[in-house]
């Protein structure tokens, strides 16, 4: 007699007896129901290079994957060139020793220019704040990145920021003037505050960017601080520019 096929696999199973007869009979009971496969994924070198690109800042799985996707699927040369890039601007890129900027040099353009010495000297706090200060048009001085603000509970006083750097550079280049733009919250006040205390004794003239409404803001919507710095600020209106002030004309 020909033997039952569930018993033939039942005496097949590797697993231990007692176990495989219950898992068996479980089978059995729900053998209409099909076991549910393992999820289909992308190969692991693919998931490895979709959890690289999820590391860096903005990129959320999705864009990971799709920028992920669009390499493998771009002739060779793109995916070299990008390597060839990262590589180069990691070789070539440092911070300028003066300002603090991005430079390919010791310096960077803009210490480099000699038609900016002796004039205004911009504080800000970061590297990245200098590009759109100087895409205003109206400054044509140089400036200094702090690396920070002065934050003590998270760890950062007066020796984890260039501020002994400004210090000697005020000293050695003597600019017309030291324009402190800085955030307005609690840190940029207290780090603005700090370095003004720093430069009065040298005579420097120290001024801060003014305070006030954005650009495209009504005065209903302002809030009151917001309001009473734009208020203190006030400037004479002339030829479209507050104040009518423009640099190198005192
Ligand atoms: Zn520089």
């Amino acid at each position: 007699m020909a033997e039952d096929p569930q018993t033939f696999s039942r005496k097949n199973t590797h697993l231990g007896a007692s176990f495989s007869d219950s898992v068996f009979t479980v089978l059995s009971l729900n053998r209409q129901q099909p076991i549910a496969p393992m999820p289909l994924d992308y190969p692991e070198s693919f998931r490895e290079l979709v959890r690289q690109f999820r590391r860096l800042p903005g990129i959320g799985p999705r864009s990971a994957e799709r920028i992920a996707l669009w390499l493998l699927r771009s002739p060779d040369a793109k995916s070299e060139q990008l390597l060839a890039s990262i590589a180069r601007a990691r070789e070539t890129l440092r911070t300028c020793r003066a300002c603090g900027f991005f430079a390919e040099q010791e310096e960077c353009m803009i210490c480099r220019d000699e038609a900016r010495a002796g004039r205004e000297l911009c504080v800000v706090e970061s590297a990245t704040d200098i590009l759109p200060l100087e895409k205003t048009g109206v400054f044509r001085g140089r400036y200094h990145a702090l690396g920070g603000k002065l934050s003590p509970l998270d760890g950062v006083g007066p020796e984890q920021l260039r501020i002994a750097e400004l210090l000697q550079r005020v000293g050695e280049e003597r600019p017309s003037e030291v324009i402190l733009a800085l955030g307005v919250d609690v840190e940029g006040e207290a780090t603005a505050h700090y370095l003004a205390e720093l430069l009065a004794p040298g005579g420097i003239h120290v001024t801060r960017i003014a305070q006030g409404l954005p650009a495209g803001g009504g005065v209903e919507h302002a809030d009151q601080i917001t309001l009473h710095r734009a208020l203190a600020n006030r400037g004479v209106y002339g030829n479209g520019i507050p104040n009518g002030k423009t640099f190198g004309q005192g």
